[in-house]
């Protein structure tokens, strides 16, 4: 048992090298049949070096919302187009089994811990150490890289991931695809919600006219050093031999203001007029809380009527959930 009150055991810890169950040696867990040490550090099992591109990064939680048990706020929640990505990740999880196993990719300082802690018992990953520290009041936390998963195969009845594919090198996807297929159970759901993706959105078009801007602000500024589009991402689950039972599509035509300010309250603005009105016009909807709400739920009606028209590779946020074949 750890000083934060983590039974390693339970977690079901493995030695990368040879998927052999670790056991806990002092400040260490240590592999009994090829000798590898991995140390545990403020608690926290460690299987991969610090990656600085991402430590101390994305800490934020989302916290169920004060309204959530009031009568209308499913309505609410249905129709906000901010909402969409946790109703993907609700609806999908719903499936699940009592008691489910969830592994928590890329988790950052937990941010969807509280809601996924809602459908079993989650254990969080990422290569950051000190987003972990913030993940570990939330669930169990390891230090490892979604390259390299110290779980057994078949262990986990899902794998869920937000925000995270568009940060992995384009070179190191196979091995996140085969670690994410090989700690899953067969039948077993994986769920993104969502995915960064390269678009052939008019948005992406228009930023990418101006090469350097979209590399400081699409790429560097979030660190998505390995976006792809949409249909090379769903192929790959398929190669995988996943079956994709839901797709959904965010960011894709219509934009929050708070996107869009994200996105173009920069040089942006001189390149083109338009763009600029729409900023300043997301800034004022996005100072007062009744115009942030209205236009939510506006956008987020106006979404649903739109998006089923829009082809996947149109999107910028890819919502994803795939079953590995039994
Ligand atoms: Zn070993």
């Amino acid at each position: 048992m750890s000083k934060d009150g983590f039974d390693f055991k339970e977690l079901g810890l493995v030695c990368l090298n040879c998927l052999t169950a670790l056991e806990e040696t002092g400040s260490s867990l240590l592999c009994q049949k090829c000798g590898q040490k991995y140390p545990v550090l403020q608690g926290i099992p460690s299987f991969t070096d610090i990656n600085p591109l991402f430590e101390g990064r994305f800490v934020g939680h989302i916290r169920p919302s004060r309204f959530s048990n009031k009568w209308f706020f499913p309505v609410f929640e249905y129709f906000n187009i901010a909402s969409q990505r946790v109703i993907f990740l609700k609806r999908s999880l719903k499936q699940l089994p009592r008691g489910s196993k969830i592994l928590d990719v890329g988790c950052g300082g937990g941010g969807y811990g509280f809601i996924l802690k809602g459908f079993g018992q989650v254990v969080g990953t990422d290569v950051s150490l000190k987003s972990l520290e913030y993940a570990k009041a939330v669930y169990p936390v390891v230090h490892a890289s979604i390259t390299a998963l110290p779980f057994p195969s078949g262990y986990f009845d899902a794998v869920v991931s937000s925000d995270v594919l568009g940060h992995i090198p384009l070179e190191q996807k196979a091995k996140a695809f085969s670690e994410m297929h090989r700690v899953l159970k067969k039948g077993g759901l994986m769920v993104h919600s969502a995915i960064e993706t390269d678009s052939d959105s008019v948005w992406f078009r228009f930023a990418k006219k101006y090469p350097a801007l979209f590399q400081r602000y699409h790429i560097d500024k979030h660190g998505h050093i390995g976006l792809e589009m949409p249909s090379v991402i769903l192929d790959r689950c398929r190669e995988f031999s996943f079956d994709i039972l839901n797709v959904g599509k965010i960011n894709a035509m219509i934009l929050r203001p708070e996107v869009i300010i994200g996105w173009f309250d920069n040089e942006y603005r001189e390149k083109n007029k338009g763009i600029a009105a729409l900023v300043e016009i997301s800034k004022w909807i996005d100072r007062f809380k009744i115009s942030r709400i209205g236009f939510s739920l506006l956008l987020g009606v106006t979404e649903k009527l739109v998006n089923p028209f829009i082809d996947v590779n149109k999107t910028t946020g890819l919502l994803l959930c795939c079953q590995k074949r039994k």
